[in-house]
């Protein structure tokens, strides 16, 4: 007999049941020390489904106690909070000890969710912004309302778009004034995921000469995350070519959605292949494959057409790291070899799917390439366009009109659409039936940043409804949502001037 799957459970926040599995690991891993408190802390927005992830009841979340705890003011019980140190290549340059610099661990807690995404059963909480750790450097310890809501609701929008990701539990607000270009509104976020062990763990390690460290580091992520690569003949080997597919798994993910990180350094890159550290990026709008989210990557390093080699690259520097417990050069080498593979079979396969074609065909490269050229050529709008494709009828031409309308060289588009009904006749495409499959893989609505800058303006003046009202939309992506049309329109005129940047 089977037993129930996940009995709803909906505990308190100081009935969580903390532990934290991190502080195990020797004392050169970490730094034990408690969130620095903040005046007048308020609840800025929260989410039930990550609450959920973790039984804690949502009615908790209007709990000046629930408050106090995620503002870091007041520990929960059984958390052991910790900074952890890690190094890191940033814009391809070593930058040496990086580490938590303002986020803190409080430990880890029982997982809701199915054990064959997260073997260790258990989610690890952390807070960031929650003040200065022996690795804050230069920094203040502390986040921004502006960068806080943006990773607040980017976490749980990429998570309901299907992407890999680490959630986002609350953010909350302080009067606490926050230093940067100007003065800020001060915030933390409460961010979850099984681990935030990054690539930049291994890599600290390995540059430090401490082949000791390293083989526990590994040990442990292939004992309570990977359990299964123990029966390989290399289980190092076997983490990395684990590691290196999902990676690229991530990252055509990433592109089939528009999505670009804006600061893919390895201290930002997660050893579970999660999408991390959300700090300036973007969903991309008019297409320009050489568009570069954020404002200080002066070089366009981690522009949107870089991103997948960026993601082998970044694979290669934690090859260079396990090198030592891999043994063989060949062996790291043959590990890495799976990420184009990987890469390439993602991509076809959630491109397909975007198009709405069933079978793989010789020439369908040619198709594609020929849209990404004339989305480019066109500035058209990234989400958009895969939306409105899906209403294309194949023996209805003027079902084209709002799709159509996205373009300024219309014959150019027509050949195309022409080409496009050619090859969904091919496969007898049924309309009825490719519409929602379209529908449910393209996305009405992603975290455009003039929507975040809304939101985050009214928080500044106190009023959290939009972030919420955000966090509502996106949490049903793929929904049509016709009262909330406006929010799946292209950017006001204004938004041309906003500029996200690697200060948060
Ligand atoms: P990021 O670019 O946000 O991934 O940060 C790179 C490194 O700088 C990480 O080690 C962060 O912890 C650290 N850092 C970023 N901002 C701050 C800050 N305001 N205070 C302390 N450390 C910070
Ligand atoms: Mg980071």
């Amino acid at each position: 007999m089977n037993a129930p799957e996940n009995p709803v459970r909906r505990l308190a926040a100081d009935a969580l049941s903390f532990e934290n599995s991190y502080a195990s690991l020797p004392p050169d891993f970490y730094t034990r020390l408690r969130p620095t408190p903040v005046p007048d802390p308020c609840l800025v927005g929260a989410s039930a489904a990550a609450a959920q992830l973790i039984h804690l009841d949502p009615a908790e979340f209007a709990q000046d106690s629930f408050v106090q705890a995620f503002a870091g003011n007041r520990l929960l019980p059984g958390s052991i909070p910790l900074a952890a140190v890690y190094s890191g290549h940033q814009f391809g340059v070593w930058a040496g000890q990086l580490g938590d610099g303002r986020a803190i661990l409080l430990g880890d807690v029982p997982a809701a969710g199915p054990s064959e995404d997260n073997p260790s059963g258990r989610i690890e909480v952390q807070l960031k912004g929650s003040g200065l750790t022996p690795y804050s450097r230069m920094g203040d310890g502390r986040a921004v309302l502006r960068s806080s809501i943006r990773e607040f609701l980017c976490s749980e929008a990429m998570a309901a778009l299907g992407i890999p990701t680490s959630r986002a539990l609350c953010v909350v607000g302080t009067d606490m004034p926050v230093m940067r270009e100007s003065l800020e509104t001060g915030a933390i976020a409460t961010r979850m995921a099984p681990t935030f062990i990054r690539f930049g763990s291994f890599e600290h390690w390995f540059y430090n000469n401490r082949k000791d460290a390293l083989q526990t580091l590994a040990d442990y992520v292939i004992d309570r995350f990977y359990p299964a690569l123990r029966a390989a003949a290399n289980p190092y080997q076997a983490l990395l070519a684990e590691v290196t597919r999902r990676t690229a798994e991530l990252i055509a993910q990433w592109q089939a959605v528009g999505f670009m990180h804006g600061v893919m350094n390895t201290d930002n890159m997660s050893i579970l292949g999660l999408t991390i550290d959300y700090g300036p990026f973007g969903f991309m709008e008019a297409f320009d494959a050489r568009h570069i989210c954020n404002h200080s990557d002066y070089q366009g390093r981690y522009a949107y057409q870089m991103q997948p080699r960026i993601g082998q690259w970044n694979c290669f520097a934690l090859g260079q790291a396990l090198l030592p417990l891999i043994g063989e050069v060949e062996d790291a080498q043959a590990a890495l070899e799976g990420y184009k593979p990987a890469y390439d079979a993602k991509l076809e396969a959630l491109l397909h799917a975007k198009l709405g074609l069933r079978a793989a065909q010789a020439d369908d490269g040619a198709l594609i390439d020929a849209m990404f050229a004339l989305m480019q050529d066109n500035h058209v709008d990234f989400t958009q366009f895969f939306r409105r494709l899906g209403d294309l009828e194949v023996d209805n031409p003027a079902s084209d009109e709002p799709l159509r309308d996205l373009f300024i060289d219309r014959p150019a588009f027509d050949a195309w659409a022409a080409q496009y009904r050619q090859r969904l006749k091919q496969e007898n495409s049924v309309d009825a039936a490719r519409r929602p499959a379209m529908h449910s893989v393209n996305p009405k609505y992603v975290l455009r940043n003039y929507l975040a800058q809304v939101a985050i303006e009214k928080a500044q003046n106190k009023d959290f409804s939009e972030v919420d009202k955000l966090l509502t939309i996106l949490e049903k992506p793929f929904d049509e949502q016709p009262e909330n049309d406006r929010y799946a329109e292209l950017p006001p005129d204004w938004a041309s001037h906003l500029e996200v940047s690697c200060s948060s």
